[in-house]
């Protein structure tokens, strides 16, 4: 329908008021055919503000923000852009972890008057979350106006740390100051219960959500409560507890379940979880690429290939695994495989010297040696090993002992984990990795989430 209103647009004229043509940017976007839109971008003779943070905006929700910042680059040459195109901005930047950048688009909206509109100082205060720097994050959040949804972005922020205590200690305070907790709010406070191993705490709070302030669980708590008994060890508990929920479970609810057998090695309960979300149909990759991950760890390949095979069917396929790393204040972007970056044999000849390092002191080779074909395809679809490529690119490019922050799009596998731990170690660096599902701070050769979810910690 939309694409016929654009014919339509194009035949009677329309499309030369550029109203229109920003209204087309916006639907494409949302339509997910962001090329589309970059064609009628593309296509439009007197761009305003709109259009360009309409294409930043239609960037960013399609997950292509390193284009998005590239794009507001070009934008500032010749435009003021508002407090809107900010926001979306500062959503790209918090996605690939740019504080630099983020930090700048900070500075410029200090400068022009605008730091305090709309959902502007959320937005950075989100950005300094998701970059991981709570310090700065509380410093915004001291400075404005305190809404639900800034506390959220906070204890959102410790749940993703897996800091239990702190976010327990927040809450409190929000509670002293008033401020009335929302859903989100209990989907923090339990997730962040569940990272810490903090049960009773967490079950305290689903029981007095209801009690105390009239909210109503929904599947994503029952979907947190899962997980905070399945995590823990009481396997069995989370599955009554799925039992006897009031509303049928969604693939969510038995994801939380499966990944938790996953952990605890359960593997008849996990069979069962895996077969409830593929009967559900669903059409969400990531539910997939969990099951291959819990049957490739049983070593139940002839069901990995299954799986595979029902993706092909339903057309689903993985995201090219992409990384990110920020070097003064410029981004830098790693495809998985990425043969044509211009410092590609350096950055592979750094890697081998650590590899080399890592085989003299006795690791198995750390370098994808997979003991059959299919693991290997399974790390390399999964993972893809990109983190491995913007590291090194860190460690060329900035002064001995900075840190390095990297994010990607895909889960970081045992073998690029146990890797940068090595490298933490050997070259006293502290490198922060953040995935799709959480905060990796290595140190010493040893990483902040204890190495939650790695089957048998040490590759030795
Ligand atoms: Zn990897
Ligand atoms: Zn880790």
């Amino acid at each position: 329908m939309g694409m016929k209103l654009h014919e339509l647009a194009y035949r009677t004229g329309f499309i030369s008021y550029v109203i229109v043509a920003n209204t087309l940017i916006d639907m494409y976007s949302k339509c997910k055919c962001v090329d589309k839109a970059l064609e009628v971008f593309h296509g439009i003779p007197g761009k305003n503000v709109i259009s360009w943070t309409s294409i930043i905006l239609g960037l960013r929700i399609n997950n292509r923000c390193f284009e998005a910042l590239i794009f507001f680059r070009q934008m500032k040459l010749s435009l003021k852009p508002n407090s809107v195109t900010l926001v979306s901005v500062l959503s790209a930047c918090a996605r690939i972890g740019a504080l630099m950048c983020g930090k700048e688009i900070h500075a410029h909206a200090l400068r022009t008057g605008v730091a305090f509109d709309g959902y502007l100082p959320n937005a950075l205060l989100d950005m300094y979350v998701r970059c991981g720097r709570m310090g700065s994050a509380w410093n915004q959040f001291n400075y404005n106006k305190k809404d639900v949804a800034a506390w959220n972005i906070l204890l959102t922020g410790y749940a993703q740390r897996g800091q239990g205590r702190h976010a327990v200690e927040l809450f409190d305070r929000m509670v002293e100051s008033h401020e009335d907790p929302d859903e989100i709010t209990f989907i923090s406070l339990l997730c962040a219960c569940s990272r810490s191993g903090m049960v009773g705490e967490g079950l305290e709070y689903f029981r007095s959500m209801k009690l105390n302030y009239s909210i109503t669980p929904n599947l994503k708590h029952y979907a947190c409560v899962v997980d905070l008994l399945g995590c823990a060890g009481q396997l069995d508990d989370a599955h009554e507890f799925i039992q006897k929920m009031p509303i049928n479970p969604d693939p969510a609810i038995w994801g939380a379940l499966l990944n938790a057998c996953m952990i605890h090695k359960q593997v008849e309960l996990g069979e069962l979880a895996a077969h409830q979300i593929l009967k559900m149909d669903t059409e969400s990759v990531g539910y997939y690429v969990l099951i291959c991950n819990f049957y490739a760890q049983c070593g139940k390949w002839e069901e990995v290939a299954i799986v595979r095979k029902m993706m092909r069917k339903r057309g689903l396929t993985v995201d090219p695994g992409c990384s990110w790393v920020e070097v003064k204040g410029k981004v830098h972007a790693f495809l998985s495989g990425d043969n044509f970056h211009p410092q590609i044999k350096e950055l592979n000849a750094v890697m081998e010297g650590f590899y080399e390092k890592m085989r003299s002191v006795g690791f198995r080779e750390p370098d994808s040696s997979p003991t059959n074909e299919i693991e290997a395809s399974k790390a390399e679809i999964f993972c893809g090993h990109s983190e491995r490529l913007a590291v090194a690119f860190g460690l060329i490019n900035t002064a001995p002992g900075m840190p390095i922050w990297v994010t990607k799009n895909l889960y970081m596998c045992q073998s690029c984990h146990n890797t940068i731990k090595f490298i933490s170690k050997v070259l006293r660096r502290e490198i922060s990795v953040r995935d799709t599902e959480k905060f990796h701070h290595f140190k010493d050769g040893s990483c902040t989430c204890g190495d939650e979810g790695y089957w048998g910690s040490s590759n030795k």
